[in-house]
């Protein structure tokens, strides 16, 4: 392990669940350590929740006492809609997800529609999906339209344990016989070069990721060539980590210690 020298970053990648909060409630001693990270780069939420607008992410963190606008977050909702917009212009999608979804694809330019005129299945988390949305899913899918994943987190963590992720809708897709033609969250280098594109660097060497989970935060950072921090507050142990193939440059066990460490 190489030395830790925040001074290194210029732009830093923080995941929420698991890092910053759990479930909604803040990891103690995260916004104090967030606000020494900003001291040293420019500090962005990267986050697979695709449940909330950024504009009500901002909105919940404020809420916490962390004062970050909406500019500095990289949600897989916008992802995958500023992903879209980049491939294919603006287009109509059919949204398998919750709000946050369907509102942030509206603000990049595409339109939300039924199935029948959807060119685009657009899923993420989705608390109230059903047979009948999958029956419009389907729908669309058997005429033509493609699907995008916003991410495929089996769980995430909640105080009681973990609670099935985005992974369950995009495998309800998939167990109809369909193949996403993308998934653009963590671990894909779709949302590390959105993440970098909005952090206006293109040198991965001034990127530092710090997250909970090894298959998406660290997996991500590790594919992209970006330096990245482990934290064990969310899913991950000693022991899972010993497990893994994907190493993270470092590991402490909370925000708190990493800003300390340095
Ligand atoms: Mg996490």
């Amino acid at each position: 392990m190489s030395e830790f020298n925040l001074s290194n970053y210029r732009s830093i990648f923080v995941d929420m669940d698991g890092v910053v909060v759990m479930s909604s409630q803040l990891i103690s001693g995260a916004p104090e350590a967030l606000a020494e990270l900003g001291k040293f780069g420019d500090v962005f939420i990267l986050s697979n929740n695709s449940t909330r607008t950024r504009q009500k992410f901002a909105a919940n963190l404020t809420d916490l006492g962390i004062d970050l606008p909406h500019s500095s977050i990289i949600n897989s909702a916008f992802v995958l809609a500023k992903y879209l917009r980049e491939l294919r212009g603006t287009t109509n999608a059919f949204v398998v997800g919750e709000e946050g979804l369907g509102e942030e694809l509206e603000l990049m330019g595409h339109e939300v529609v039924g199935p029948a005129e959807a060119e685009v299945i657009a899923v993420g988390m989705d608390r109230n999906l059903s047979y009948d949305k999958l029956d419009d899913a389907l729908t669309g899918l058997l005429s033509g339209a493609e699907f995008y994943g916003t991410n495929a987190d089996r769980t995430f963590p909640t105080p009681e344990g973990e609670s099935p992720g985005a992974g369950a809708s995009v495998g309800a897709i998939k167990g109809m016989g369909f193949e996403p033609e993308r998934i653009v969250g963590k671990p894909s280098s779709v949302a590390a070069e959105i993440a970098m594109e909005i952090a206006g660097t293109d040198n991965p060497e001034d990127c530092l990721v710090i997250g909970d989970r090894l298959e998406t935060d660290i997996l991500m950072a590790e594919r992209a060539e970006m330096d990245s921090a482990l934290v064990l507050t969310g899913v991950e142990t000693r022991e899972s980590l010993e497990e893994s193939d994907i190493e993270p440059t470092y590991v402490f066990d909370d925000l708190r210690e990493l800003v300390e460490f340095h």
